[in-house]
Parts: C-alpha cells; sequence; structure tokens
C-alpha cells in the first residue's frame, strides 16, 4: 500500500496558509488571472481575528508578524507562495434589465485556503483594473469598505448566511467618486463567491454549455454534494438553491435587514448575502423603505425583497435551462421558495414574539403587530427587544413597549390578543424574555453608526470602527456599556442618503 503523501511542513517564517485553487483549476474561460495592482502607503484599519481564526484557520499574530508581510498582501502589493490571483467573469440582470458581461470588476480571488471548515476563498476588494472593469477604476473607497466590512461580521453574528469579511486597509490614494475620497482594500471569504450571474453568463452571453456545465458540476462537486446523486442533479442545484435563498430572505426580512442591489450578479449560489453596497437596516418599521438613492422606482424596497428573490431564481432556471432541458423541471424546482420562504419567516418572526409553539392564528397575529408598527413607524430593532420584557400578569405594565406606539389602544388591542395567545401556551414570562433576547438582536449595523465610524476614519482614527466590529460580533448581549449604539438613530440619520457608488 502507497502512503499518502503529506504536505511539506510549513517552516515558522513561512506564510501562516496552504491554498487549495480548486476554482483556478476549471480552466480559464471562467476567469482572467492577473496580479493585484496595490495601493500605496497601505494602513490597517480594521481585522476581524474572529474571521481569521474561524474562516480561515490563521494563527494568533498573523497579521503583526514582519515576515508574512500580511499588510502588503491584503493591499495587493505581495502575495503568499500558492496564491493564484484571478477576476472571474460572469453576467446578470441588473434592475431587472439584462446587462450582458459584467464580472469582478475590482474584486481579485487570490485563492482558497485550508480553513477549520473546508476550503475557503479569499478575495481583495479595491485592488486594482481588471478586463472586467468597464468604466470603473478597479478600486474601493474606505467609506463603502468600512460598511462592507462591518456589515459582513454583524451578519455572521446575527446568524444570517454572509460572506465573511477578514480586514480592511486604508491608503491615502485618492479616488473620485461624487466626491474625491480615499483608497481602500477589504479582504473578504467566503467558501465561494460564485453568483447567479456566472451561470447567466455562459447561457447568456457565452453560449457555451459546455462551461455552464463545468461550473454547475463545480457547485455541486464542491458545494452542494447532496444534489450529486440526484435523478436529476441540475434539477436538484435549482432546488437546494432556492431553498437557501428562501432561508436567506426570510432571515433578513425578520432583522429588517434592506440589501439595496438585488440584481442578479449580487445573488450567491450558495444563498449567502454578498455585496455590501447601499444596504441599509430598518429604524422605523417602513415595509416600503429603500436604501439604494438610486433606485428611483423601488424595485430593491424592503417588502419586495421576497419577490425580487424569486424573479431572481427565475433568472437562474433560465440560465440552467441547457442542462435541465424541461422547463416544467425547472419551475418545479423553483416551488419549494413558495413554501421554505414564508415558513421560515414565520418561524422567525414567532421565536421573535416568544411563542414557543405553533397555532392557529399566529400568522393574523405576527401579521397585526407587524401593521402597527408600519403605522407607526416603530423602531423594529427595539421594539423587538423591548416586547422580550413583556409581562402577562393581569394588570402589568408593559408601558416600556407600549410606548414606542403612537396609536397606544391600537397596540393595547393587539397586547390583548398577544397576551392570551402567551398565556394559552403556558409561556413563562421569565423564560420567554430569555430566549427572546436570543433571537432579538440589540445591536445592528443602523446607518448612523457606520456613518460615525466612517466619518472618524476619514481622519485617521480607526477606534471607532474596531469598537464597533466588537460591539456587532455581540449583537444580543445587553453590553450595559455601549448602550448607546443600541439608542434611537438620531433626526440626522433621516437625511443619510446611501448610493450606489462605492
Ligand atoms: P455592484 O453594483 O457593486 O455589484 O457592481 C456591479 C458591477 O460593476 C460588478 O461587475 C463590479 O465588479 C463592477 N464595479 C463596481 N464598481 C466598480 C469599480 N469601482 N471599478 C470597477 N468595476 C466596478
Ligand atoms: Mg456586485
Amino acid at each position: 500500500m502507497s502512503a499518502v503523501p503529506l504536505p511539506p511542513a510549513l517552516s515558522p517564517d513561512a506564510p501562516p496558509v496552504r491554498f487549495s485553487n480548486r476554482f483556478a483549476a476549471l480552466g480559464d474561460v471562467f476567469y482572467t488571472a492577473l496580479p493585484a495592482q496595490g495601493v500605496p502607503d497601505p494602513q490597517w484599519v480594521v481585522v476581524s481575528e474572529a474571521c481569521a481564526r474561524d474562516e480561515l484557520g490563521l494563527p494568533d499574530g498573523w497579521s503583526r508578524r514582519a515576515e508574512w508581510q500580511a499588510l502588503q498582501v491584503v493591499s495587493g502589493n505581495a502575495s503568499w507562495p500558492g496564491m493564484q490571483p484571478l477576476a472571474s467573469v460572469y453576467s446578470g440582470h441588473q434592475f431587472g434589465v439584462w446587462a450582458g458581461q459584467l464580472g469582478d470588476g475590482r474584486a481579485l480571488w487570490l485563492g482558497e485556503i485550508e480553513g477549520p471548515h473546508g476550503p475557503r476563498e479569499l478575495q481583495l476588494k479595491g485592488s486594482g483594473l481588471t478586463p472586467y472593469s468597464r468604466m470603473g477604476d478597479g478600486r474601493a473607497v474606505l467609506r463603502s469598505s468600512i460598511r462592507e466590512f462591518l456589515c459582513s461580521e454583524a451578519m455572521h453574528a446575527l446568524g444570517i448566511a454572509t460572506t465573511r469579511a477578514l480586514c480592511v486597509v486604508a491608503s491615502p490614494m485618492p479616488v473620485r467618486r461624487e466626491s474625491i475620497e480615499s483608497a481602500a482594500v477589504c479582504t473578504r471569504t467566503a467558501p465561494s463567491f460564485i453568483r447567479f450571474g456566472h451561470f447567466e453568463h455562459f447561457t447568456h452571453t457565452a453560449q457555451d454549455p459546455d462551461a455552464l456545465r463545468r461550473l454547475a458540476d463545480f457547485v455541486i462537486e464542491h458545494h452542494l454534494p447532496e444534489c450529486r446523486d440526484a435523478a436529476q442533479p441540475y434539477v436538484a442545484l435549482l432546488d437546494a438553491v432556492s431553498r437557501r435563498t428562501a432561508e436567506l430572505i426570510a432571515s433578513w426580512q425578520a432583522v429588517g435587514f434592506c440589501h439595496g442591489v438585488m440584481n442578479t450578479d449580487n445573488m450567491s449560489i450558495l444563498g449567502l448575502t454578498i455585496d455590501y453596497g447601499p444596504f441599509g437596516f430598518l429604524d422605523g418599521f417602513d415595509p416600503g423603505h429603500v436604501c439604494n438613492h438610486s433606485d428611483h422606482e423601488g424595485r430593491y424596497a424592503f417588502a419586495r425583497q421576497p419577490n425580487v428573490a424569486f424573479w431572481n431564481l427565475h433568472a437562474l432556471a433560465q440560465a440552467l435551462m441547457p442542462l435541465i432541458g424541461d422547463s416544467d423541471l425547472a419551475l418545479e424546482a423553483l416551488e419549494p421558495y413558495k413554501t421554505v420562504f414564508p415558513r421560515a419567516l414565520t418561524s422567525r418572526m414567532r421565536a421573535k414574539l416568544g411563542m414557543a409553539t405553533e397555532r392557529d392564528g399566529d400568522g393574523e397575529l405576527i401579521d397585526g403587530l407587524m401593521r402597527r408598527m408600519a403605522q407607526d413607524r416603530t423602531d423594529l430593532t427595539i421594539a423587538f427587544r423591548r416586547l422580550a420584557q413583556f409581562r402577562t400578569v393581569e394588570g402589568a405594565d408593559n408601558s416600556e413597549v407600549r410606548d414606542l406606539f403612537l396609536d397606544r389602544e391600537a397596540f393595547d388591542a393587539w397586547a390583548l390578543q398577544y397576551r392570551a395567545r402567551l398565556i394559552a401556551e403556558g409561556s413563562d414570562d421569565a423564560a420567554r424574555a430569555i430566549a427572546m433576547d436570543r433571537v432579538n438582536p440589540k445591536y445592528v449595523l443602523r446607518n448612523h453608526l457606520a456613518q460615525e465610524a466612517i466619518h472618524r476614519a476619514q481622519n485617521g482614527d480607526y477606534d471607532e470602527t474596531r469598537r464597533l466590529l466588537k460591539v456587532l460580533q455581540r449583537p444580543f448581549d445587553e453590553q450595559p456599556e455601549h448602550a448607546a449604539y443600541a439608542d434611537f438613530p438620531p433626526d440626522w440619520a433621516q437625511h443619510i442618503e446611501v448610493s450606489c457608488s462605492s
């Protein structure tokens, strides 16, 4: 019997990672290999040690070991042995319209690191022009890089499927947006950055069914192996993506996350939240909220996200047609979305209300609360957090939560039903409060919090960004020393405009 060869041991001064570059092995119709174009005079802005450890298995001190040159690597100025930088090509529908070829216009795939939970792709965002940059400059600004970094890590801590962010570095290099800003590079990681748009590309743009099949086989083989043994693996793939997407959107809706640019090129084939741009967490509950000020028609308004995701899944189904053949089969594979999404959302909402069992009428109870919140623009995060303190004893003082509503009588009417519902399942106030605090975050990345951190970072002070990361990494904990981060947004927050430009 021949022994399995062991990989060469890493010497203490060797870089801390091994690469297995499976995506690169797919072949060059999927990408263009090119080196990063680094940024001058990089400085560390923020590092997620949790991401470094849990996703990539990087050892303590990875960012500080001089011989590893980590700062230069994540700035695109140096590389670790085994990296194979490349920009991948994809296409997509933007705002419902076919946009043709897009691709990694400023993201660069560096390779796959063997992490504790399997291989993780590593990407730089903002590392210069690629063949897919179109009219762009291949750069990212500090503002958008901090937003992407903080939100990736915040979403992960909320238990929402997402790409992760390892770090942000800043550079004095000027970058022109609406005004002149400065450059930054965000390093992100995920099991895969493959998007719906990658599939659309090989069907509609490249019209290369062989590449399409290789891409689908690759995703099944490495990421969705449960599809491999299905009678129709490509139908199973679409079915799996439908279910994952349904779960993802339910998790967004439950926490009040608005993505802002749900184009098919921003939809992950693994059901991860990907490409954080003009996203926003709702403050006052407004189903019609549009967080991207370039989205004039409100296509990506908060309440439309579930339908948009379903539309996007149809675009994916269309792209898979050369493999699936029969459109009835493809449509059938999209069906689970219609049941998984509402079930997942109701189950999350039930947990948010501290209801441990399923009962008839739960849907109306949930809708009743959300309607009242929409009418009064009640702060979503604060309301659910305070609701944990709701007491069911006769004559209890529930004014903490009641006071959040303008129409107190309407709230009282709802509270009467809620109380009856809780009593019916024998709910214990104290136990329910603990359970509710585990699912209703106290801390979310409100726009004004990000804005403050960005403002300071633009003046060279990164402490606020780092502090905010720490707070958002424990969103369900009380953290009394950071209570101000859980407060109502200040008046000026209403006027923050988040544009697509990043
Ligand atoms: P997004 O709206 O950020 O998802 O980007 C849509 C497309 O535009 C993607 O193909 C991006 O790679 C590309 N893109 C966005 N910003 C830039 C930029 N500054 N330079 C080059 N390409 C960009
Ligand atoms: Mg994108």
